[in-house]
């Protein structure tokens, strides 16, 4: 039988909040435990003590990325399950939840199905800029609560939240302080310590690691319910043998994120500010949306005004072009053209919630995709303008 075509990858890839691509140290790293090597880290013979020192290894890094303790890390197989556990693991213990509008789907529909079991659970939104106030969360704390989770920064938007005044709020609440840090770990520096946090999600493939393993970080101390029961791995936390070379992979990947983070971050508010400063002047009718500093350094949410019914078609010829990048108006293909609902909680109306752009760069993002994703929007937005200067019941449906 014919084997299938490999899968290139586009030319320019600018969706790295969706996922990033694995690095090649990373995948170095991972490789003897995709092939030669063999261990259960539960197993007592030397083969399941190499896998379990190799995890070991893992979880240290992971930790030092967070300023937490290598015992304070439960690996899960991804960031969505990290928040499961986050929520549904404490709160279940001590009851009421107070999270906000713009939590990726992780996070709400957990809120959601805890809410109809019976718990108390609300939603703080953010001001118009995409950012939290902490006096909106003390407000929303009257009522009380057993747990807050706030994101560390925004998935659709870019937006970093103030995430020791959010923590201290919770506290003085009497509260636990959870934050989804799946876009922020790797690209921020984040102190678990210092910012007061309890209870913090990440997920490898966002940090140039492999898909399908995350990480809690679980202040010690702290008792949590699991939501996956068996064997007792993960110190009875996350039952499961554990995905080696996955996890080996997360190590890898937040190792090198601790060391470059600095560097990189300054390289990617550089290549930000080009493609905002450039498209204000060849494409007027794009305009930021979030804050415009208070933002993850690779990351743009655009708004394009008049263009808003258009976003798709814009993503699918910019697509056409080689050029990867996502729409805001939802977090995957599945709900693609529906209004987000961060941006309908920043206040935007559905027109606006519908049609924006996010891009989103990463470590392997160049000077020159930068330069042919500048000469490509500009166009394709122009291939696009008699089709929307036309009245809009002779438009087909977006
Ligand atoms: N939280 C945020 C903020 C995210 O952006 C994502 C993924 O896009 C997740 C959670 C889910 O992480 P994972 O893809 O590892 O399940």
């Amino acid at each position: 039988m014919a084997s299938e075509p490999p899968v290139t990858n586009p030319l320019v890839y600018l969706d790295h909040a969706a996922t990033t691509p694995l690095d090649p140290r990373v995948r170095s790293e991972m490789e003897p435990w995709l092939s030669s090597a063999c261990g259960n880290p539960s197993s007592l013979h030397s083969a399941g003590r190499r896998a379990r020192a190799a995890i070991d290894l893992a979880r240290e890094r992971v930790a030092r990325l967070i300023g937490a303790e290598p015992a304070e890390i439960v690996f899960t197989a991804s960031g969505t399950e990290a928040d499961n556990l986050a929520l549904a693991g404490s709160v279940a213990r001590r009851g009421g939840l107070v999270t906000s509008a713009i939590e990726h789907p992780a996070v709400i529909e957990t809120a959601r199905s805890l809410g109809s079991a019976g718990l108390s659970v609300s939603f703080v939104a953010p001001r118009v800029d995409g950012v939290v106030h902490p006096d909106d969360l003390t407000a929303a704390l009257a009522g009380g609560a057993g747990l807050v989770s706030i994101m560390a920064a925004n998935n659709v938007v870019g937006t970093v939240q103030p995430l020791p005044e959010l923590a201290r709020a919770a506290h003085a609440a009497g509260a636990l302080f959870h934050t989804d840090a799946v876009q922020a770990a790797g690209k921020l520096p984040l102190e678990v310590r210092d910012a007061g946090i309890d209870l913090l999600s990440m997920s490898a493939h966002k940090m140039h690691g492999p898909q399908g393993v995350g990480a809690l970080f679980v202040r010690e101390g702290l008792e949590l319910e699991p939501i996956v029961r068996g064997g007792g791995q993960e110190r009875g936390r996350r039952s499961a043998t554990e995905n080696v070379a996955g996890i080996v992979g997360f190590g890898a990947a937040a190792g090198i994120a601790r060391e470059e983070m600095a560097a990189e971050a300054v390289r990617l508010v550089v290549l930000r500010e080009r493609i905002l400063e450039t498209l204000g002047e060849r494409l007027p009718c794009a305009y930021l949306i979030g804050d415009r500093f208070r933002r993850l350094p690779g990351h743009l949410c655009l708004g394009l005004a008049g263009l808003e019914n258009e976003a798709i078609t814009l993503l699918l010829a910019l697509d056409e072009r080689g050029i990867a990048v996502s729409s805001g108006s939802a977090c995957s293909s599945r709900h693609a053209g529906q209004p987000s609902h961060v941006l309908a909680a920043m206040g935007f109306d559905p027109i606006r919630a519908r049609g924006s752009l996010r891009v989103t760069l990463g470590r392997f993002t160049t000077d020159e995709d930068v330069e042919r994703f500048l000469d490509a929007l500009p166009a394709v937005a122009a291939a696009l303008r008699p089709v929307t200067s036309r009245p809009f019941h002779e438009r087909s449906p977006a």
